[in-house]
């Protein structure tokens, strides 16, 4: 967005982002640009899926549509990690019904069915990890497309395993195999994931997810190989959304969330990788530390999964989504709805509204009043402004929160600490205003600082800005959150209050002191 541009888009609806996966359903021009105007904040880039042109494609579609529409979009590139997959099937897919016999087979270029020596109707199917027949034994379960069909490894042969379906259903190209009783020896990071690292970094993506993650120690090293990318002096390395979807990471999990900048509950293998009864509590679980450390913290998988097919959730999905609200999670996120369904738009829509509709009756509540818990980074500055700011703005029943975030860390502290209100954050610097896309509550403003560095100068500023937005009157209180001279990194240590349209009253004394 250039910095020469006022901000004259709509106020965000809703507090909690939404985050749709872009694919063949989502691509054109036309839906990308209906998208972002149905609430979508950040697009997701899941490299499984799809050429790198392609996906460079996609990007610069997002890009023209958010240049057009004069929004802060963020895109995140999605690694694959260690997922083994199905190879590729016949267009159309092959029906696997309980009781039949599913053979993967080493070298196989495509799946196919046949009768074989015994007489037997087996289904052939290929697979993106040869080491799958090795290390599967018999008895072993083998899960596909996030569980939804299950097979029983029966018996394996030197290049041979043999299952039989237990669950049946489509079997279709490219669909995820889970083995969650296999010790499977794949590192976090494939060759291939680092490719697409490098390329992340040469097309300014604003965040990578790795999947799988087990310890912090290998946040810390795609970390390590992110700064290690970044040359230019005024970048910062991209920043890490570690993926929960193996138990041995809610073991680990507040150490990868201080080691991470943002977490996803990527319910999809969660759901595989352990007993589904026990998501719904890790879910809650994970959001609570994200909140704990500052972390934005998005739930994913299957939020409105029936929409694929049909123009309406079920009852029960509108609910998941209005639950992960009430939970405190930042971003809610569309997987298959929005890459391969067939009304994305409707989708986000119904998405937008479920939220609107949560977040209303949070601001209703009677414990809206309680202030939020203690952060867990308390001593830094910043984190204790943020949290401390949530009795100042209750007290005056500021309508709007206001920051000077030059590198996101004060607006990121800021959306945490659950205001239930809207957070306008400013910084010169375009990449950290398109990651704050990503944030709740705050919408992003890309603007270089006034010359002279002073908060009096830029008061005057956020006045106009914020009667352009809608987001406040004339009269309004409002709560601003900077550091001077504005525009530096890291120098957060004002909190002040005032009055749209009182001009730079609210800074007055800073201006006194110069
Ligand atoms: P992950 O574990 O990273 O979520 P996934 O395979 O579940 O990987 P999603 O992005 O969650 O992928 O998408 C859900 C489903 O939609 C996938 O199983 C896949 O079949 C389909 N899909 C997604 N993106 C594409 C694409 N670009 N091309 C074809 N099919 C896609
Ligand atoms: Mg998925
Ligand atoms: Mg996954």
């Amino acid at each position: 967005m250039p910095k020469t541009r006022e901000p004259t888009h709509a106020a965000p609806t809703t507090l909690a982002k939404i985050m749709a996966t872009i694919g063949p359903a989502s691509e054109s021009p036309e839906m990308v640009a209906r998208l972002i105007e149905a609430g979508v904040s950040v697009f997701r880039f899941n490299f499984s899926h799809g050429t790198l042109d392609e996906q460079a494609r996609r990007l610069g579609t997002v890009r023209e549509a958010a240049e057009r529409l004069g929004r802060c979009i963020a895109c995140m590139g999605d690694l694959q990690g260690p997922k083994i997959r199905v190879g590729r099937v016949p267009e159309g897919g092959i029906e696997a019904p309980a009781g039949r016999v599913v053979v993967f087979r080493c070298g196989l270029d495509e799946a196919f069915e046949e009768t074989d020596a015994t007489g037997e109707h087996v289904c052939a199917l290929p697979t993106t990890y040869e080491g799958l027949v090795r290390e599967v034994r018999p008895g072993q379960r083998v899960l596909i497309n996030d569980g939804a069909i299950r097979m029983l490894a029966i018996d394996a042969t030197e290049d041979e395993l043999r299952c039989r379906v237990t669950v049946g259903g489509l079997i279709t190209s490219g669909r995820g195999i889970n083995l969650p009783e296999s010790d499977i020896s794949a590192p976090a990071l494939t060759e291939r994931d680092w490719i697409c690292v490098e390329w992340a970094v040469e097309h300014g993506l604003d965040f990578l997810a790795l999947s799988f993650v087990r310890s912090p120690d290998e946040v810390l090293e795609l970390k390590a190989r992110l700064a290690s990318l970044c040359t230019g002096a005024s970048e910062s390395p991209i920043p890490v959304i570690a993926k929960i979807e193996k138990p041995q990471a809610l073991a680990h999990l507040s150490e990868i969330v201080q080691a991470a900048d943002g977490i996803m509950v990527a319910r999809g293998d969660l759901g595989v990788e352990m007993d589904i009864a026990h998501v719904p509590v890790a879910q809650r679980r994970i959001v609570s530390q994200c909140a704990f450390w500052g972390k934005p913290c998005i739930i994913a998988t299957q939020m409105l999964e029936s929409m694929v097919d049909s123009a309406i959730p079920t009852r029960a999905e509108a609910s998941d989504v209005a639950n992960a609200v009430f939970d405190g999670a930042d971003v809610v996120m569309l997987s298959g709805e929005t890459a391969v369904g067939r009304h994305p738009d409707l989708v986000v829509d119904m998405m937008r509204r479920i939220v609107l509709a949560a977040e209303e009756s949070v601001r209703e509540s009677p414990n809206a009043s309680s202030p939020p818990e203690a952060p867990g980074e308390r001593r830094y500055r910043t984190a204790a402004l943020a949290h401390g700011a949530w009795h100042v703005v209750a007290d005056v029943g500021a309508k709007v929160i206001v920051c000077w975030s030059q590198h996101g860390g004060t607006a990121r502290y800021l959306s945490q600490n659950d205001f239930r209100l809207p957070i306008v954050a400013y910084s010169s610097h375009a990449p950290t205003t398109r990651r704050m896309a990503l944030l709740k509550g705050v919408t992003p403003v890309c603007a270089d600082p006034p010359p002279s560095g002073r908060l009096a100068d830029w008061n005057a500023r956020v006045d106009a800005d914020l009667l352009a937005m809608g987001l406040a009157q004339r009269g309004d209180t409002i709560v601003l959150v900077a550091g001077k001279p504005l525009g530096t990194v890291k120098a957060t240590n004002s909190l002040c209050v005032s009055v749209v349209g009182d001009g730079a009253s609210g800074f007055r004394s800073d201006s006194a002191q110069r």
